[in-house]
């Protein structure tokens, strides 16, 4: 069975060299990386030199680079952080982050800390104008946390132009990279931003291993209590052949990120194209042809009795995609994201991800099956 596989924002699929750095880890490279004699010399050693990998390639310092479990607990450390250890009193955020920075902002904005979410342009950028307008409404210090790239419709932040506002504010900016880290070049240095969120398995690395950048000038305390690990900032032991595959995914990332994101953006330009020849009335949440992340293409179908079924239809013919309708009634509350930018009930969404695996082939394929499913 020839499957077609376009969730890419979901996961991707572990590449064979990230394979090939991780397997001594599991077998012959054992030890706990915490112990002092040479089984655990040699692990640590890994873990340190993933660590110097990573921030080299993200032009940051080593201690300010943290591996924790995935993009979820990084996201959580951070807005934790901002409350618990940085006196941030006020959160500003957007309606369509990712439910790992959404519901920590609720859990998190309660009692004497309180949450708002900027207002969204038409195609679902960030406001930029309300959100200067927030942040010199509070007096109390405020904490940003708006993501880089959105994960259901593609659209990216100018993650310069937050950071500068959130300079002139002295507020707290975290930024969720999950999507962007490993697809586009970071520099740190030169971005200012307090936190970034990151996750291996979104660029070609393993499941289970993400990373909090946590700038030099912010000292915070840790989110999971215990051992010394992570220079006392995350207890437990150490995923150890998660954070060599992380090291190892961004350094290929990163190496091939010119030549992969020009042929990936290629496919999602050629999808953009033939869904327009060859289906009536179809269109595109957010800014595809704009500011948008070059793997995520959020299509809006019009809503038909066959068309409601088009994620189990495309499921059955092989094609791997994901949902995202505007769909407010019954268990299935739909997408938050959709919802928040273009409540048309009469829509159907489905979200194509494209990695470097991904060929026009494909895309003609998928065509071809829209045009019965629709
Ligand atoms: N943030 C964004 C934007 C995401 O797309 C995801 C995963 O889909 C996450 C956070 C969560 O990352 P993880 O799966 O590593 O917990």
């Amino acid at each position: 069975m020839n499957r077609i596989y376009f969730d890419n924002a979901a996961t991707t699929p572990l590449d064979k060299e990230v394979l090939d750095a991780m397997l001594p880890y599991m077998t012959t490279y054992f030890g706990n990386p915490s112990s002092i004699y040479s089984y655990g010399r040699e692990t640590r050693l890994a873990i340190e030199t993933a660590r110097k990998t990573v921030a080299k390639l993200l032009n940051a310092h080593p201690g300010e680079i943290f591996f924790t479990s995935c993009g979820t607990e990084s996201n959580n450390t951070a807005v934790a952080a901002a409350i618990h250890d940085l006196d941030c009193r006020h959160i500003i955020s957007s309606p369509i982050e990712h439910h790992a920075v959404l519901h920590t902002v609720e859990h998190y904005g309660c009692g004497d800390v309180s949450y708002s979410y900027v207002k969204l342009l038409p195609g679902g950028h960030v406001d930029m104008e309300d959100l200067e307008e927030q942040l010199a409404s509070h007096e109390e210090r405020c904490f940003v946390t708006l993501m880089h790239a959105n994960n259901e419709i593609g659209n990216l932040l100018d993650i310069h132009a937050v950071g500068n506002l959130c300079k002139k504010y002295n507020a707290i900016f975290h930024s969720d990279c999950v999507q962007t880290l490993g697809h586009y070049p970071l520099d740190l240095r030169k971005t200012p931003v307090h936190f970034i969120s990151g996750s291996s398995h979104k660029f070609h690395g393993p499941k289970g291993c993400g990373l909090l950048y946590v700038n030099d000038n912010v000292k915070i305390h840790p989110l999971i209590l215990g051992g010394g690990q992570e220079r006392n900032m995350r207890a437990g032991t150490e995923n150890l052949y998660g954070i060599v595959g992380f090291g190892k995914a961004l350094e290929l990332a990163m190496a091939n990120c010119e030549k992969d994101s020009a042929y990936v953006q290629s496919l999602k330009t050629y999808m953009i194209e033939q869904l327009r020849k060859n289906i009536k009335c179809v269109s595109f949440n957010g800014d595809a042809e704009g500011k948008s992340l070059y793997t995520v293409l959020s299509v809006a179908f019009p809503k038909t009795e066959k068309s409601e079924m088009l994620l189990f239809n495309l499921d059955i013919n092989h094609i791997c995609a994901s949902g995202g309708s505007a769909c407010t009634s019954g268990a299935d509350q739909g997408s938050h994201v959709i919802r928040a930018i273009n409540n048309n009930p009469n829509l159907v969404t489905v979200r194509f991800s494209f990695s470097k695996h991904n060929t026009k082939e494909e895309i003609d394929t998928v065509v071809e099956k829209l045009k019965e499913l629709i």
